[in-house]
């Protein structure tokens, strides 16, 4: 069993709003990582993954709950963390435009985490800076440029190198392919796959596209307004899918081939909005849009339920274990 090396109890994040009501951005999510795996992070807009990043690299406080990484809670600390905290926590953003600062070369943005997290000298700073856009299979004369004389993928791939700047072990990438056009969008995937493993580094890898995680997840974890609804390894993930928001999202993911097709749910239609996180519902927070729901799903949240050997799901309907019917 690969070490864990993150472990999130009960985290939430609330947000405050000047008319006294409350954003539950994140509402007691659990979660853990292990040493070399991907976890993919997956909801849509508004389920609150990008907080859960903001929060994991310091960028938010939390407002409850532990983020146990490497033996420290860091969960309240913030913007306060030890250097070897920040340095071993990195994000790659989804906009590498906005990301990367215009006016410095891509040189000056990636020695900004050298002069910071370590102790090179400027000449020694300015070899790693090329080693590293080696490492991330760009030429090393991309250092005297700048952002603008990049693609989207190159400028990617040097968030990608500044980021590795600081010798991190968890790397958080935010839709790190999203901005980018579909033909570049692989070149970048198999870079992350090739640096993962000659850095052994753990990906907490966060998207809206469940196609994207069947190529790049060992795990998947499905997020709902703030709370989890499913997680389990991708195998199990695409073939026996439990939630019926789970059910929902994969029976409208389009498949190659028609043994595929075959093992998709049978489509679900999307029934009703996705509420406000300002007014989650009380009980199971997906029961406005579910067709499976019962008395109890409108007034009891549901709790976590290993369902399979690492398989777990939040819903009512597995306390006796019904399903609500995956497959054709
Ligand atoms: Fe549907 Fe109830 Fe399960 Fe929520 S807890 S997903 S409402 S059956």
């Amino acid at each position: 069993m690969a070490e864990k090396i993150l472990e999130i109890k009960g985290l939430k994040k609330y947000f405050p709003l000047p008319n006294g009501q409350v954003v539950k951005a994140v509402d007691g999510v659990d979660l853990e990582l292990y040493a070399g795996e991907t976890l993919g992070l997956v909801g849509e807009s508004g389920s609150g993954k990008s907080t859960i990043a903001y929060v994991l690299v310091g960028m938010y406080e939390a407002t409850d709950g532990d983020i146990i990484f490497k033996g420290d809670n860091i969960a309240k600390t913030g913007l306060h963390r030890t250097l070897k905290q920040r340095g071993d926590i990195q994000i790659v953003f989804q906009d590498p435009g906005s990301s990367l600062n215009p006016r410095r070369t891509i040189e000056q943005s990636i020695m900004v985490p050298l002069e910071i997290h370590t102790s090179l000298s400027k000449q020694e700073a300015k070899k790693q800076v090329r080693k590293l856009l080696e490492e991330v299979g760009l030429p090393s004369e991309v250092a005297e440029g700048y952002p603008r004389t990049l693609g989207g993928g190159e400028r990617q791939l040097v968030s990608v190198a500044r980021a590795l700047a600081t010798n991190p072990s968890f790397m958080i990438l935010d839709e790190p392919t999203s901005a980018l056009d579909v033909s570049v969008q692989a070149k970048v995937i198999n870079k992350l796959i090739d640096l993962q493993k000659e850095f052994r580094l753990s990906y907490l890898f966060i998207t809206h596209d469940l196609s994207l995680m069947r190529n790049v997840a060992d795990r998947v974890a499905i997020l709902y307004l703030g709370r989890l609804c499913e997680l389990a390894s991708t195998a199990d993930f695409f073939q026996k899918p439990l939630h019926p928001y789970t059910q929902m999202l994969l029976s409208s993911v389009p498949v190659a081939t028609t043994e595929e097709e075959k093992m998709k749910p049978v489509k679900v239609l999307s029934t009703g909005e996705i509420p406000s996180p300002v007014n989650v519902p009380p009980g199971c927070a997906f029961h406005l849009r579910c067709r499976h729901k019962k008395p109890i799903c409108l007034r009891e949240q549901p709790t976590r339920r290993e369902i399979f050997p690492g398989h777990y799901v939040w819903c009512h309907l597995f306390e006796q274990k019904e399903s609500p019917g995956s497959g054709k």
